[in-house]
């Protein structure tokens, strides 16, 4: 486990709920969630259900926790049958979005110049963007992971300047640890959080990279997740299946928030 400096970015826990719950499980959970919120102040918990639940669980929420969408359009508004704008997350009160998660880049074929324009209109709309980087199981063996992350990182942010990134966060996704319950060790997550933060430092500044949170996502779960969340790089977690359950999400979130009190 690395050393510790006082950790001066607030830990974030991330639940993508992706295309599961019904709206009457999605509301029972998110009771839960709001509790262990509450009891953890510490922590900052953003909850990512699906869209038809989101103006439900937003009036739920009532600010315990942030909601978001899995993902937003790269056009504001117009003829996009099925595309959901950014606009319209915030006119559903919610406050962050997802950016390029691995199941649209690799499942819907998302690139960065796509990518780039869904930043911008989650800026312009006001939401906390988190954009999701990582490598492919090929990628990592072949040891490209360092120079996917880094190019991934160029290419959805060309064009916005350090001044519109205030909110970014950046999820480290390794695409292999993502449902399968293989997790990167800490030590591994660690330093592909140093390359992110090295990235972020070329492009913008030092003060920039130090700044800005950057969460590990891949098969977090109730048993690991406050041994990753103790390294000083990793500032909390997106979490898929183990944000399922609310024992197990509220776990996560107690581990998160202990790593302000370490
Ligand atoms: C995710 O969907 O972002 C994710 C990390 O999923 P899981 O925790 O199930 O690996």
């Amino acid at each position: 486990m690395a050393s510790r400096s006082p950790h001066t970015r607030i830990p974030l826990v991330g639940g993508n709920w992706k295309m599961n719950t019904t709206r009457a499980a999605g509301l029972e959970l998110s009771r839960a969630i709001a509790a262990a919120a509450r009891a953890n102040p510490a922590a900052e918990v953003a909850i990512y259900p699906p869209f038809p639940y989101l103006a439900a669980i937003a009036e739920l929420a009532a600010g315990a926790f942030r909601v978001g969408g899995q993902d937003c359009s790269a056009e504001t508004s117009g003829a996009f049958t099925g595309q959901t704008s950014a606009g319209m997350l915030i006119d559903t009160s919610c406050s962050s979005v997802l950016i390029g998660h691995s199941e649209r880049r690799h499942g819907l074929g998302e690139t960065d110049a796509i990518l780039t324009r869904k930043l911008a209109r989650a800026i312009e709309a006001g939401l906390m963007p988190v954009l999701c980087v990582g490598e492919t199981l090929a990628e990592r063996e072949s040891n490209r992971a360092h120079d996917v992350i880094d190019a991934q990182l160029r290419g959805s942010l060309a064009g916005h300047p350090e001044a519109s990134l205030a909110n970014l966060v950046i999820a480290y996704e390794p695409v292999w640890a993502i449902g399968t319950g293989r997790t990167a060790t800490p030590d591994d997550a660690a330093e592909a959080h140093r390359t992110v933060r090295q990235t972020l430092a070329d492009l913008y500044s030092a003060r920039f990279a130090e700044r800005t949170r950057v969460i590990y996502g891949g098969s977090v779960n109730a048993k690991n997740a406050a041994d990753l969340f103790s390294h000083e790089e990793i500032d909390g977690g997106l979490v898929g299946g183990a944000s399922l359950n609310a024992a197990d999400f509220a776990t996560i979130i107690a581990a998160a928030a202990a790593r302000c009190q370490a």
